[in-house]
């Protein structure tokens, strides 16, 4: 049980392994599916998607970068612009906070005024206006550079400054005590305005005058003040511009916010009012960085793109392939291998959709089922490849002979069937009985020349009448087997009393399966006589007693065995049987009945030679009965196997003899021994007159070729006479006796006079 264990686990582990695996496999079955149909998806993606959103992305952080770049460089100039404006102050200073100029101004003097504020400031240093105001605040100097400035308008707009300067004056700490701190020159009293004058820019100046180092100076009350305006011009801002690199730095006169292209900065004056606009080129670091950025990004989309098209390229060559191999797959569901026409299942949806025409639009239609007489014959002899090219031929026939729209198929074997649409019946048997003459004709194959036949069974549907399309076909096929069993190469229309007697057939053959299983099959044994009445030998002849039907007689049963593929079975019983009975009747010469089809056979010597060992019999106690049939179709094969039977022992009689092709000929060529005149030569003895002459040609005929002569189903004494006189001696029929059952033949033989077999 401990090593059981173990072992049954591995298994166990393996089968779960497998299963799992086939699990997988129709997972991964499904999954193609899925993959195959989202790679088109999955290429779009990386060849498009991908790049387009890293250039958005991009393209976003670029802007972002710039908007702060330019939020900064806005920062930066009104910065820049007030620390220039506070320098110009400035610059002031040190003209207004100076004793001297307290000296000169608070008591007037013109020339001082003249040298060191207006000369100084427009001359030297690039001011365009100089003044001065009195403890009362009026003007009493003021010079300008000559620029045209509107001099008038801008001693005006000093006035708020100069009351700001009083105000601020008035609070002031006493004077010694702001000299003595430096607050003087630290901390001058000082305004400064922008004002737009006149459409032009200025920087508004106004400094208290006060002496810097001796307060003494100064006296009590209100003390002037220097006033300057400086023109804010490109010379203005030309450092500006340096210091903080704007491209194209300028004045505008209306401020125009929200430029794409511009940054703006505008500087309200005291009141609120904007007295200037400055404008320049932002710097774009981001778009910069995304021109640099650029190539590069594109290089990635490109080969991003070329993967993209590979995998879709794939994908589609993936999804062709599967398609055509799908293609493919429903060909081969709906053709033939071998002719490529089409299959049953092919052919039973063009006959549902010729029905449903044929019901909508009253035309009607035939179904032709066409089969090869002698194809078996051709495929044993030569093989399944020169089968295969008669298959061939005889589909590429039947196209050729059908108008378009019809349809041909293949239902496997040598089994063709033709739908022929819209048609009467007269042209539904003008092309069956075209189609028989056609295939009458010889055909040439590669192994020579070769007669098939054909025969066709035509299933004539009505408009009127339409039925489903199996049974149609079945119809079809009906009238086709009457075809065969009517001689071959003929054809027959479907007539509805076909129907009954081909369910009775088919049932038959059912039984006949379970019979052979079941042992309701015996062998009876007719005894044959000579002149003198004795017992020369028996015939086996085969008995199926069927439960229901009572005793079935072999004329009705063999040919059904052929049909359905039974009769290798149903021989070998007959041989074996025989073979185990004769034993009983040990200088009895027996004969057995071999159907052609079952001789044909391949391993029918090898059989029949087993069964002798088998038996341990002697073979030339027994023959074999075959029919004309055989002969006729005249393959070496036959010859051949008929030659080594005859080796072995065993003698071979010509069965039925005058009711086939009678053709006397091929009895030269073959082994045979006996023949046996048929019944019906005998039943017409002393019927018709030449009846006797045929017997008597018959006999002279075996004679001369060496063969002896047995005349089937003597009944009266007469037939016997008659045979005599012609020289059959040897009979077989009633008159001799019915066939005898297995028991019953020793004690039959006992009344008879005996002789020993040959
Ligand atoms: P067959 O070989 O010609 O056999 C002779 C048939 O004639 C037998 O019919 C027999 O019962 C019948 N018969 C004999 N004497 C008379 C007579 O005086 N008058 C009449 N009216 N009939 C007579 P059966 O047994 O019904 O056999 C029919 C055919 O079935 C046979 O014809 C033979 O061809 C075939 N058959 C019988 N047994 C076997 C068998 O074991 N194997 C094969 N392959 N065929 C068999
Ligand atoms: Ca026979
Ligand atoms: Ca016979």
């Amino acid at each position: 049980m401990a090593k059981a264990r173990p072992r049954r686990t591995i298994r166990h582990g393996f089968a779960r392994m497998r299963m799992s695996l086939r699990r997988l496999a129709r997972k991964a079955g499904g999954m193609t599916g899925f993959v195959e149909g989202n790679r088109l998806l999955l290429a779009g993606i990386i060849g498009v998607v991908t790049p387009a959103l890293l250039l958005l992305s991009l393209y976003g952080f670029a802007n972002k970068v710039d908007q702060q770049a330019r939020e900064r460089s806005e920062m930066l100039v009104q910065h820049g612009l007030e620390r220039r404006i506070a320098e110009v102050s400035r610059s002031i200073t040190p003209q207004a906070v100076w004793g001297e100029a307290v000296e000169h101004l608070q008591t007037f003097d013109p020339e001082w005024a003249r040298q060191n504020v207006g000369e100084y400031f427009t001359k030297t240093n690039g001011f365009r206006l100089a003044a001065v105001a009195d403890a009362n605040g009026r003007i009493i100097f003021s010079m300008n550079d000559g620029s045209g400035v509107d001099q008038q308008l801008m001693t005006s707009s000093f006035e708020p400054m100069i009351d700001q300067i009083r105000r601020r004056e008035a609070g002031l700490a006493p004077l010694a005590q702001r000299v003595q701190r430096g607050e003087t020159l630290s901390n001058p009293v000082q305004a400064t305005n922008i004002a737009s004058i006149g459409g032009r820019s200025f920087v508004l100046g106004a400094t208290l005058v006060q002496p810097d180092f001796d307060a003494s100076l100064a006296k009590p009350g209100p003390a002037p003040i220097i006033l300057t305006g400086q023109e804010i011009d490109q010379a203005f801002l030309a450092n500006l511009k340096d210091d903080y690199q704007l491209d194209g730095l300028e004045i505008i006169s209306t401020p125009a916010r929200e430029s794409e292209t511009f940054s703006e900065v505008t500087l309200k004056d005291a009141s609120g009012h904007p007295a200037l606009s400055l404008r320049w080129k932002p710097r774009t670091p981001g778009a910069n960085l995304l021109r640099e950025a650029l190539p590069y990004v594109l290089i990635t989309m490109a080969v991003l793109a070329a993967i993209a098209t590979t995998f879709h390229r794939r994908a589609q060559r993936a999804l062709t392939g599967l398609i055509a191999s799908e293609r493919r797959s429903a060909h081969l569901a709906h053709h033939d291998t071998v002719t490529g026409l089409p299959n049953r299942t092919l052919f039973l949806e063009r006959l549902a959709q010729a029905i449903s025409t044929a019901k909508r639009s009253g035309r009607s239609f035939a179904v032709h089922c066409i089969d090869l007489d002698r194809f078996k014959d051709v495929n044993d002899a030569f093989g399944h490849h020169v089968g295969d090219d008669l298959i061939r031929y005889v589909g590429d026939m039947l196209s050729r002979e059908i108008r378009a729209g019809d349809i041909v198929a293949r239902f496997g074997g040598d089994e063709f069937s033709l739908l022929q649409l819209d048609c009467t019946p007269h042209q539904a048997s003008m092309l069956a009985e075209r189609l028989v003459a056609k295939l009458a004709e010889p055909i040439k194959l590669s192994v020579g020349r070769v007669f098939i036949g054909a025969s066709v069974g035509v299933s004539y549907v009505d408009a009127a009448s339409a039925r489903d399309p199996q049974e149609c076909l079945r119809e079809a096929d009906l009238a086709l087997y009457r075809s065969k069993d009517g001689g071959r190469g003929r054809v027959t229309f479907f007539e509805p009393e076909m129907d009954a007697a081909l369910r009775y057939r088919r049932a038959l053959q059912n039984d006949l399966r379970d019979a052979l299983n079941q042992e309701h099959l015996t062998m009876v044994y007719q005894p044959q006589v000579d002149g003198s009445n004795r017992v020369t030998g028996v015939e086996a002849l085969m008995r199926w007693n069927h439960p229901v039907r009572g005793a079935i007689s072999p004329a009705v049963f063999v040919p059904l065995a052929e049909e359905c593929g039974l009769i290798d079975q149903l021989g070998w019983f007959a041989l074996r049987q025989a073979f185990k009975d004769s034993s009983r009747w040990p200088n009895l010469k027996v004969g057995v009945n071999v159907s052609a089809s079952q001789l044909r056979l391949k391993g029918f010597v090898d059989g029949v030679a087993q069964l002798v060992e088998e038996h341990g019999i002697d073979p030339r106690r027994f023959e074999l009965e075959i029919t004309e049939g055989l002969l006729l179709a005249d393959t070496s094969d036959t010859h051949e196997t008929l030659g080594v039977l005859r080796q072995m022992g065993f003698s071979i009689a010509l069965d039925d003899f005058g009711t086939g092709y009678s053709s006397l000929s091929y009895l030269q060529r073959f082994p045979i021994n006996r023949i046996k005149i048929d019944r019906s030569f005998v039943s017409n003895l002393g019927v018709e007159s030449e009846a006797e002459e045929v017997v008597a040609a018959i006999v002279r005929l075996a004679r001369a070729l060496g063969m002896a002569v047995v005349a089937e189903g003597v009944e009266t004494d007469g037939q016997r006479d008659r045979l005599a006189a012609a020289g059959c001696r040897d009979i077989q029929g009633y008159l001799a006796s019915r066939p005898l059952d297995v028991n019953n033949v020793s004690s039959f033989i006992d009344r008879t006079p005996r002789r020993s077999a040959a």
